[in-house]
């Protein structure tokens, strides 16, 4: 795959999931890299990665291996609530504090279900005291959630705790952490139509998942099989995963939901959403399911809110330092965004 890729892309981010990516071993790894650094060549800036884990095997010794390979790390953990949706807490609390210790750089991916829809605010809380960066997500029906879907959080509870929170963030003068996906919500509104989740930007054709037995789907989220781009062993180049039929599926449903959502106010930042949420809430050519009702609300909130500060322009002061900066570097240089 590293060879493929490799020789068809000029620059490719490379993200190891599971399941729970850290049971394969170091020397897998150790491996891994090294093979990416012969194929893209060491330091050439073309390649990138991050392990998402729940941080139980993290040891010094990865921490070292990532470090000197620029890895990113992204743990999965609620903080206070983490026992709702996991388990082990107590050894990814070890890991997190250790990659503090170690300075290593970390975000925090925090899942809300159905129990902790409502927390959002209080976990924003634990996480800013602790000095960690989070990343709110929901619950989608996916995976174990589509098996019980009790887990999915109430769509109106989740907009409601997701704007309060932000509020907070929003005049959160002592906050030392960018508040994820709003923060990258208000450089949307202040830029181009660039920075955003995944599930905001057009994804089709940009990302590859691959399963441990080879085959290819154009999404890790569960992506259902008729979407099934083929298998990297059957094929020479990747580009031909791109020819597939479960390739041309996908693309045509989204296409068809877009050309529904061609008059909504925010397409332009929304670009129909994500297209695995889609079709597992409303199917793949429809919108208004719960994905696209949150975002339609809590962007537009964020959106006013920053257009608010940017025609009356109050005093500055009151915000949180990543809102300020962003505002100011805005104003100072409207063409520019600051990130
Ligand atoms: S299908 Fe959805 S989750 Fe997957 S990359 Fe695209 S936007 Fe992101
Ligand atoms: S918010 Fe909903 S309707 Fe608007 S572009 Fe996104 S998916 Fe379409």
């Amino acid at each position: 795959m590293f060879k493929s890729v490799s020789q068809e892309y000029q620059s490719v981010w490379f993200i190891w999931h599971g399941g729970e990516p850290l049971q394969l071993p170091f020397s897998f790894y150790r491996k891994a890299f090294d093979l990416q650094n012969k194929y893209f060549g060491k330091d050439s800036h073309r390649v990138g990665n991050t392990i998402q884990t729940n941080g139980v095997n993290i040891d010094r010794r990865l921490l070292r291996l990532c470090e000197s390979n620029n890895i990113n790390i992204g743990i999965s953990y609620e903080g206070p609530y983490n026992n709702v949706l996991r388990n082990m807490t107590e050894e990814t609390e070890k890991a997190i504090e250790l990659m503090q210790k170690h300075g290593s750089k970390f975000t925090v991916s925090c899942t809300l279900s159905n129990e902790t829809v409502d927390e959002q605010l209080e976990m924003y809380r634990y996480f800013r005291d602790h000095k960690i960066a989070p990343s709110f997500s929901p619950v989608v029906p996916k995976g174990c959630a589509a098996m019980d879907l009790s887990l999915v959080p109430d769509t109106e509870k989740y907009i409601k705790a997701s704007i309060e929170t932000f509020n907070e963030w929003l005049y959160d003068k002592d906050s030392e952490v960018p508040l994820l996906p709003y923060y990258l919500y208000i450089l949307n509104v202040l830029g181009k139509p660039a920075f955003a989740d995944c599930a905001h930007v057009s994804c089709m054709g940009n990302w590859l998942c691959i399963y441990p037995n080879g085959d290819l789907y154009p999404c890790a989220k569960g992506c259902p099989e008729k979407y099934c781009l083929g298998n990297i062993n059957d094929i020479e180049e990747i580009e031909e995963a791109f020819m597939s039929d479960g390739f041309a599926d996908i693309l045509e449903g989204t296409v068809s939901r877009r050309d529904e959502c061609i008059d909504c106010e925010i397409y332009r930042y929304c670009a129909g959403g994500c297209s695995v949420d889609a079709d597992c809430e409303t199917g793949i050519e429809k919108n208004q399911g719960p994905s696209c009702r949150i975002y339609k609300s809590v962007f537009t909130h964020i959106k006013e809110e920053i257009e608010k500060i940017l025609q009356e322009k109050p005093d500055m002061s009151q915000y949180n330092i990543f809102v300020r900066d962003a505002i100011l570097g805005k104003l100072i240089n409207p063409g520019i965004i600051n990130l």
